[in-house]
């Protein structure tokens, strides 16, 4: 399989090489030349290969599906990789993805069973590896540097903490993250993961990140890289998910489910529009949104309408608080008949901070046939969402999943199933499980405590010049 990207540059890299890079050169996104086609056959044998959750099966499966798409990593290799992963002792059960009923048609796929409690683990375990073996094949080193305001900077450090060949920089607004995210990440005591917290608030290190990375010299001198959500590998890993949770709600694979996705940068979503497009019977995409409903307005008129600062709310589901979604850029470029021309003069520099774009009706009319449709949740609907689910079912939901639920429910169709997925568990927003249900959120038993481990962090001030300094010292 080879790559190419949005913007039409159509040379065709391999994966190993477009693993460790973010963009593609001329700014656009990478995507496989095609999507392989799984036909009905070979989805009988993968529902065979999961197993319905025995012990090894998610492995086999993420095995299979990853190999359609890579192949200049040797398979004995690959198979390694996926198996060291996807263990049972890393996201607690052999299923790795359990499914769980709710209620009539509407499933929970539990996704944030991983060690930092959030979907992210899905992919950024398997980056981890992946990482560090293209790293030890080159004999190269990487020093990852980003800035989080909490899921992703903990994710990216759990899948790299002790590898061979990568060090973590990973910048966060000094004294913002909730006691609990801190102590996840400020916990750790590898050598090579380096909190940086700095003397300001997200978009000040964010900033810090743009500028490091755009100091060329200094990001090949101490090869700068990145681990964020436009990284085909993770998108590539979620795709895997789609197809197990579909096994555990069907017995036939000519059935058809609907997923749900509670949304921000497009990435976990964008991964069903892979499966999809690869064959797995798929009758509704569902985009969450919560307030920061750019999706949503898109996905309804057709209008992409990129939100300034101003504009761009913080929430109780802070993990979708975005103003433009990075990796919607990919589903666009397939909607547009992989037409690069015209994704580049949609989302290049024309699109600037609070700029847009609106389709034809043509264009727009054809989304349906995607699969998508979407919808948005509030606050509220977050805590009567959150507070219904735990009445009815003592099933408790996090901030993100209840904006998932909510707009589910707007989309059931009868005998159709719906799988909402699970992208946190509540243990990690306890401030508003404590206003939806007065009460602590339950919490994973490992993690009883944490609060109080010895923590690991260097102040910063707002002054790229000292990351830069500090990069060279420690990486
Ligand atoms: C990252 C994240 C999301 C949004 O996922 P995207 O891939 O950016 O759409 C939703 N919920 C949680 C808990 C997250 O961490």
């Amino acid at each position: 399989m080879k790559y190419i990207s949005t913007r039409g540059d159509t040379t065709q890299r391999g994966f190993a090489e477009i693993l460790l890079e973010g963009l593609a050169p001329d700014g656009g996104l990478y995507l496989p030349t095609h999507y392989p086609k799984v036909d009905a056959a070979t989805l009988a044998r993968w529902r065979g290969v999961y197993g319905g959750g025995r012990a090894g099966g998610y492995a086999d499966l993420a095995f299979e599906i990853l190999s359609l798409y890579i192949d200049d990593i040797p398979a004995a290799d690959l198979k390694a990789l996926v198996d060291k992963t996807y263990t049972a002792a890393v996201y607690g059960s052999d299923a790795i993805v359990p499914v769980r009923r709710l209620d009539g048609d509407l499933h929970i796929e539990a996704l944030s069973n991983g060690p930092t409690l959030a979907f992210k683990d899905m992919a950024m375990q398997l980056l981890g590896n992946l990482f560090e073996y293209e790293l030890g094949r080159r004999g190269q080193t990487l020093n990852i540097l980003g800035a989080t305001s909490g899921d992703t900077g903990s994710a990216a450090e759990y899948a790299l903490r002790g590898k061979r060949g990568v060090n973590v920089f990973m910048l966060s607004p000094y004294g913002r993250m909730s006691p609990f995210q801190q102590a996840q990440m400020f916990s750790l005591q590898d050598a090579n993961i380096h909190n940086l917290s700095v003397e300001g608030v997200f978009d000040d290190c964010q900033d810090i990140v743009k500028a490091v990375s755009n100091d060329l010299a200094f990001k090949r001198q101490y090869r700068i890289g990145t681990v964020n959500s436009i990284n085909w590998a993770r998108l590539l890993a979620q795709v895997v998910y789609y197809f197990a949770g579909y096994f555990q709600v069907t017995t036939a694979d000519s059935q058809q489910v609907s997923f749900t996705v509670p949304s921000g940068n497009f990435g976990n979503v964008c991964a069903g529009h892979v499966a999809r497009m690869m064959g797995l019977p798929i009758a509704q995409l569902v985009v969450a949104t919560n307030e920061n409903d750019v999706l949503d307005e898109f996905f309804r008129t057709g209008t992409y309408r990129v939100r300034g600062s101003a504009e761009t709310f913080e929430t109780s589901s802070p993990s979708m608080d975005i103003s433009k979604a990075s990796n919607f850029e990919r589903f666009v470029f397939d909607l547009l008949g992989r037409d690069g021309a015209r994704t580049a003069a949609l989302f290049g520099p024309a699109l600037t901070k609070d700029g847009g774009f609106t389709l034809t009706a043509e264009e727009t009319a054809r989304i349906a046939s995607y699969g998508f449709v979407s919808g948005r949740s509030s606050h509220a609907d977050r805590l009567a969402t959150i507070k219904a689910t735990w009445e009815a079912h003592q099933d408790m939901v996090d901030t993100h999943t209840a904006d998932g639920l909510k707009v589910a429910r707007e989309h059931l169709q009868s005998g159709t199933p719906m799988l909402v997925l699970e992208t946190a568990l509540p243990a990690k927003f306890a401030a508003t499980i404590q206003e939806a249900l007065g009460r602590d959120p339950l919490r994973p038993a490992a993690l009883d405590g944490i609060e109080a481990l010895p923590k690991r962090f260097t102040v910063m001030p707002v002054d790229a010049a000292r990351v830069q300094d500090y990069i060279r010292q420690h990486g």
